[in-house]
């Protein structure tokens, strides 16, 4: 009697996570948090930010950058830690802030059901390079490939959550041709 045997290979869809690189909070010098609150995850939300700040283009120019912003928002804003969950560099790195799973500080009804992505530099009248946003998207990708956003998640600028002109006019402009960007959170 013969099997036969099906084998379903078409089925098993590798799904390769375009991951970018991830620098830990061990490589850019993160102090320890005051405190952490977890989200549920995967979050409906991506919110994108500027730092509204200079670039950078380096590793080491970009890790002194999020250093910076840590100790600004937890010792003059009194935060438990930096407020974003991710923030990338013009140097195609993306640097871990709260990270996927914990809650952040950067959006105002958003913090704790979305992942806040800071564009490190000020795009108020350009945009950023194509390193960085390359790296902000497969962010993104990589987020919803590792179960932590949700696949139809909206992606809003921070200015749809408060009134704020982050994330600059320039790059606002450009997530609005982003996948999954939503006009009317
Ligand atoms: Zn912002």
């Amino acid at each position: 009697m013969l099997k036969n045997i099906i084998v379903l290979t078409s089925l098993i869809a590798a799904t390769f996570a375009a991951c970018p690189n991830i620098v830990s909070r061990a490589e850019w010098g993160a102090r320890p948090p005051n405190s952490i609150s977890y989200q549920s995850v995967p979050v409906p939300y991506v919110v994108i930010h500027h730092s509204a700040s200079g670039g950078c283009t380096s590793q080491s120019s970009c890790s002194s950058l999020v250093r910076s912003f840590q100790n600004y928002h937890m010792d003059s804003n009194g935060w438990a830690d930096i407020g974003y969950s991710f923030l990338v560099g013009e140097d195609g790195n993306a640097y871990e802030g709260r990270g996927w799973d914990r809650v952040g500080a950067h959006a105002p009804g958003y913090n704790s059901q979305s992942i806040g992505i800071c564009i490190i530099g000020t795009f108020t009248s350009s945009v950023p390079n194509t390193s960085a946003q390359n790296a902000a998207k497969n962010l993104i990708s990589c987020g919803v490939s590792n179960g932590k956003i949700r696949s139809a998640y909206s992606l809003i600028g921070h200015r749809q959550a408060t009134s704020t002109a982050c994330p600059g006019d320039a790059l606002y402009n450009l997530i609005k041709s982003w996948d999954n960007y939503n006009p009317n959170p």
